[in-house]
């Protein structure tokens, strides 16, 4: 058991290793697993899961900035770091100074990368329609010649799919055409004898719900952290994931708050009757939505309790009024298991109105991560 933090994360890294051979048993034999590791590899730590994948047999990873590949780089990870967004020129130094992929995010980025002068290993984004990056797959002609650029070393091609999660037909529809831009841009290619290139199109949910699709990588996040997005997600694949994070925190406090008395910033809860209260150690600047003020639960000693008032900076309230052993060094469970309860990030993010991509991707610095 871990002693020592006022606020923190466990990893289990038996349930990554589930995960990845889960995930893998899905995907087609040819097809390698590039996670995504960006945003601290969603909250969990981006040296310690690469680091774990890396030793598994993992050899590529995709992040979202220059500076969170050379951060992998600096812990050690040495196979293949696509970096997903834009890269200004300034750093197109830092591109190849640390063999870094960077993705073409248009043509006209595609003659600048190429006019810096020294080889740059790149993957051509291609827009099948979620329309953020990539060269419209209708310009062929303009994809077809980013290959007689001189200092591109193209070394794959990818699409990225932005209603891969969905299930009404609409949404379905909209990705099997997503799926076909993308295979007859690629199809073109190879009949244009250009054939040496990997190609990428899934995310998790365009794995869970398209598993029979064939492609060299599969760019895995949020399922490979054991989490789905919203608790209420069906996907076409079913398989056993299990969550790496449990996000925990302590009762730094216990008193009790008499019926008309209120509690925290803004007098936003009042006791409508005598209660025991308990203040716990973790705020919004370590990723606790101030939204859920009023709104979340937490787990101490298997049982739930309630958040009440506003949630501060460092620090939240909850209403242990019906767990009585309560006390001050307790641990408190935000995300993860404790006894037979379990609130799941998709959860825990539900309550918040969002996801828990972005409750994970914003788990704060202050946060310690611990492997176990
Ligand atoms: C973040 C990201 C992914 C991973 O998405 P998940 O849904 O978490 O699996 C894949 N591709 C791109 C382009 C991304 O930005």
């Amino acid at each position: 058991m871990y002693q020592k933090g006022r606020a923190w994360i466990e990893l289990n890294m038996n349930h990554l290793l589930h995960n990845v051979t889960a995930l893998k048993a899905l995907l087609p034999a040819q097809c390698a697993m590039m996670p995504a590791v960006k945003a601290n590899a969603y909250g969990h730590g981006a040296a310690l899961i690469g680091k774990a994948l890396q030793k598994n047999g993992i050899r590529s990873f995709c992040v979202a900035s220059v500076s969170e590949a050379i951060a992998l780089r600096n812990a050690g990870i040495t196979g293949e770091i696509l970096v997903l967004g834009y890269t200004t020129p300034h750093q197109f130094t830092d591109l190849a100074a640390y063999s870094l992929t960077q993705t073409v995010v248009d043509y006209p980025y595609a003659r600048e990368l190429s006019s810096f002068g020294t080889p740059i290993s790149v993957h051509v984004g291609i827009d099948t329609g979620m329309h953020r990056l990539g060269e419209p797959s209708e310009n062929r002609e303009a994809i077809r010649s980013m290959w007689s650029l001189k200092n591109l070393n193209i070394t794959g091609v990818f699409s990225h799919l932005c209603a891969s999660d969905g299930t009404t037909n609409t949404e379905r529809d909209y990705t099997r055409k997503q799926i076909q831009k993308f295979q007859s841009v690629v199809a073109y290619l190879h009949r244009n004898g250009i054939r040496d290139f990997k190609t990428h199109l899934q995310g998790s949910y365009g794995v869970l719900n398209y598993p029979q699709l064939s492609f060299d990588y599969a760019r895995i996040g949020i399922a490979l952290y054991g989490a789905y997005s919203s608790p209420d997600d069906q996907t076409v694949a079913q398989i056993d994931l299990r969550p790496v994070l449990t996000l925990k925190a302590r009762i730094e406090c216990v008193r009790l708050l008499h019926a008309g008395e209120s509690v925290g910033y803004g007098l936003d809860y009042t006791a409508v009757r005598e209660m025991r209260i308990a203040a716990v150690s973790i705020g919004y600047a370590d990723g606790i939505p101030r939204d859920l003020s009023n709104k979340g639960y937490v787990l101490v000693n298997g049982q739930r309790a309630k958040m009440i008032g506003r949630i501060c900076m460092d620090q939240l309230l909850i209403d242990v009024s019906e767990i009585t052993q309560a006390a001050a060094g307790d641990e408190v469970v935000l995300i993860g298991k404790c006894g037979d309860q379990e609130i799941a990030a998709s959860e825990f993010a539900a309550y918040a109105g969002t996801i828990s991509n972005e409750i994970l991707s914003r788990l704060g610095e202050r946060l310690e991560r611990v492997a176990g």
